[in-house]
């Protein structure tokens, strides 16, 4: 790679009319709506060029744009949230900026720097800060990604890509215990392939299955490995986490488990509040032979844009499998999430950078 020389000094042009009046913070609606603004880099001739923050807009895309046929484009997801005292805060973007960059690597796609990702997301967020709901659980939920716009038609690395930041607001999720459905005909990922990315094909083939398991009443796809169908990866967008006997187990990282943020920090909360966590690989069987002998006590899903979600149950080929009605810990490991996110509890990891 390149060694950059970019001077992260971003443009910035600012909306003559925000349509932030539009919006009923008491009534979000979920990914349809976004702010005023828009950050966008150029890739080209080997260099990131240009950063910029423009009104919203749309953007021409060439037919021929790679990513529209090949596919590469990968995300990232974050949330920026307020403090009781009007500071807004990031939660750990350093974490999000590497990740980005191992999702590049594995897409045949360069590297967007550090220093000026995160220097792009607190410029965004401080101009775009009077977005950011106040109320608990809820955030300002940041999209940046990356596409391949280069018009070509052939079979290799694109030489022009964009780099964007967009933002939605997000009202609190609600903790509606959520079924998952175990998933043996398809699969999400196999070690050698890209679920390690936070690339967009991921999702393109998790589509079918999820709403295959939404028309048989479940909420997502419990994701098992590709070759057994036997150990759980994780669930549509989050890592999930077991509690049997007090012992907390999550799915190793085995390059098929997608690294979640909220993954670790839940890792580092539990640890922090006394509790041992065991990265391992778990079968499904497991977790049955658990439920039947009362022991799993809790399950949930960790990821930015639920923070935790609770698990019911899980259905499988072979009948269902329930879990306890209450998550004590996982309410706790929640609720200390929201607190440090909004400055209510004292930041004592240093995750919260503010803008
Ligand atoms: C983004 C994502 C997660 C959660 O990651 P966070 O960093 O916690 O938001 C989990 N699984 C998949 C497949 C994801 O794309």
């Amino acid at each position: 790679m390149i060694e950059q020389k970019m001077k992260p000094t971003i443009t910035i042009q600012k909306t003559q009319k925000s349509t932030l009046e539009l919006l009923d913070f008491n009534n979000i609606p979920l990914g349809t709506t976004f702010t005023d603004h828009i950050f966008i880099c150029d890739y080209e001739n080997d260099a990131w060029v240009n950063p910029r923050i423009e009104p919203m807009h749309t953007i021409p895309t060439h037919p021929a744009a790679m990513a529209l046929h090949y596919g590469q484009a990968i995300f990232e997801g974050m949330k920026a949230t307020v403090a009781e005292n009007g500071t807004a805060y990031l939660f750990r973007p350093g974490q999000n900026a590497e990740r980005l960059n191992l999702s590049a690597e594995r897409m045949g796609m360069p590297a967007f720097p550090k220093d000026l990702f995160i220097e792009a997301l607190r410029q965004f967020v401080k101009l775009e800060q009077p977005w950011i709901p106040k109320k608990t659980g809820s955030a300002l939920y940041l999209r940046p990604f990356m596409y391949a716009d280069e018009a070509f038609i052939g079979m290799r690395s694109a030489t022009h890509y964009k780099f964007i930041i967009i933002g939605s607001p997000s009202g609190p999720f609600f903790s509606k215990r959520i079924k998952l459905w175990a998933e043996k005909k398809y699969i999400r990922a196999a070690q050698g392939g890209t679920g390690e990315a936070k690339a967009a094909g991921n999702y393109a083939a998790a589509i079918r299955p999820t709403e295959l398991a939404k028309a048989k009443g479940y909420d997502q796809v419990l994701w098992l490995d590709a070759v057994e169908r036997r150990y759980i990866q994780e669930v549509g967008t989050m890592n999930i986490f077991f509690n049997i006997n007090d012992e907390f187990i999550t799915p190793a990282l085995d390059g098929s488990v997608l690294d979640g943020i909220t993954r670790k920090s839940v890792i580092r909360l539990l640890e922090d509040k006394g509790f041992t966590v065991t990265q391992r690989r778990i079968t499904l069987d497991e977790i049955k032979t658990a439920a039947d002998n009362g022991q799993l006590k809790e399950a949930f899903g960790t990821g930015t844009a639920v923070g935790i979600a609770y698990i019911q149950e899980i259905g499988t080929d072979e009948g269902t499998i329930h879990v306890s009605d209450t998550s004590p810990v996982g309410e706790d490991i929640n609720h200390t999430l929201n607190a440090i996110k909004t400055g209510k509890l004292e930041d004592k990891f240093n995750w919260m950078l503010s803008v």
